[in-house]
């Protein structure tokens, strides 16, 4: 087997009702470029059939598959950084198992990058997602704009492109709660974006439950800023002079007027109000400490189980990491 030009890497947990639909689009997409290509298929603990309709479809295209088998659920992005660890080819195109990108255009992003970028990121087109979904996805690239120096249109699209230098440096990194489109897009230096379209799932459930996708958010915030450490510095400025405000006013209207022995209830509320930014402050500073504390633990980020690839190819890279 030629050593593949273009390696596609695609995460897959509990997708078993839309495997063969992917497969037989994928296969005949990538065939239709005609360049020496491999899939890896990132089995990221899945608890349904999956692992055994990957073994299928290696045992069909060994020649062009990769299934690397984790031995739990570590998270899209874990997930998608294993692959990035096995995969060979000089572009790396990162898809999502579920068929919201068509992946009839892989050959779209594979000619951008052969007009000389290292980072072809995507917009989807008409977005086939839920109305709350658009909309706090908005929201968070807002947000990302302002308080970091990623600038991308629409940083949830996963099907993406990256050189095999962004692939490298990445790897370099040992990164735990990371946003994979953001911390590529930090290491390139010729990125470009383009359309793409957009389908609703194939077929079974958004694998992102409301909490997984706050904290994936969080992981993006402080993955990439950090802004809001700051936020809490300059609200803690904010209320101590108007505090030391009141505080003056008080000790006059003392004088003047006498003790103030009314307004217990509205002591009450900005008691609470300052119980919860202090609350959210130490919550903040939490997420920060946290991933730190993961981060110097230095563990193995997952562990693989198995890796079905043919004995053709050459030792893969596949210890944990
Ligand atoms: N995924 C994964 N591990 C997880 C969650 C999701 O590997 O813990 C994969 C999933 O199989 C799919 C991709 O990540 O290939 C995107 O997931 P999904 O389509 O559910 O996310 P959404 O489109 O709702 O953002
Ligand atoms: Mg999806």
């Amino acid at each position: 087997m030629k050593t593949p030009e273009l390696s596609v890497v695609i995460p897959v947990y509990n997708e078993e009702a839309g495997l063969n639909a992917l497969f037989a689009r994928l296969y005949t997409a990538l065939d239709a470029l005609a360049l020496p290509y491999e899939v890896i298929f990132v089995n990221d603990g899945s608890q349904d059939q999956s692992a055994t309709l990957l073994a299928n479809q290696f045992r069909i295209r060994p020649e062009n598959t990769r299934v690397i088998l984790l031995n739990g659920n570590y998270g899209q992005h874990m997930a998608i950084l294993a692959g990035f660890e096995a995969a060979r080819g000089e572009i790396i195109v990162t898809l999502d198992a579920d068929l919201q990108n068509p992946p009839e255009e892989i050959g779209k992003l594979v000619q951008k990058m052969h007009e000389g970028h290292d980072y072809v990121g995507t917009i989807r087109r008409q977005r086939q997602d839920s109305l709350w979904r658009r909309k706090a996805s908005r929201a968070m690239n807002q947000l990302r704009e302002r308080i970091t120096h990623i600038r991308m249109t629409d940083q949830g699209c996963m099907m993406r492109a990256y050189s095999r230098h962004i692939i490298d440096t990445i790897n370099r990194c040992g990164e735990l709660n990371t946003f994979i489109p953001a911390l590529a897009y930090t290491f390139a230096q010729r990125p470009v974006e383009i359309e793409v379209a957009h389908e609703e799932r194939f077929a079974g459930t958004s694998k992102y439950s409301f909490y997984s996708l706050m904290r994936l958010n969080f992981d993006l915030v402080t993955g990439f800023s950090v802004a809001p450490l700051q936020w809490l510095s300059f609200i803690g400025l904010l209320l101590s002079l108007g505090s030391a405000g009141l505080f003056i006013l008080l000790i006059v209207r003392r004088f003047i007027v006498g003790a103030e022995v009314q307004g217990v209830f509205t002591l009450f509320a900005i008691t609470f109000f300052l119980f919860g930014v202090i609350i959210l402050a130490l919550g903040l500073l939490g997420e920060y400490v946290g991933r730190i504390y993961q981060q110097v633990r230095a563990r193995p980020r997952y562990l693989i189980q198995t890796v079905l690839e043919t004995s053709a190819n050459p030792p893969s890279t596949s210890r944990p990491s």
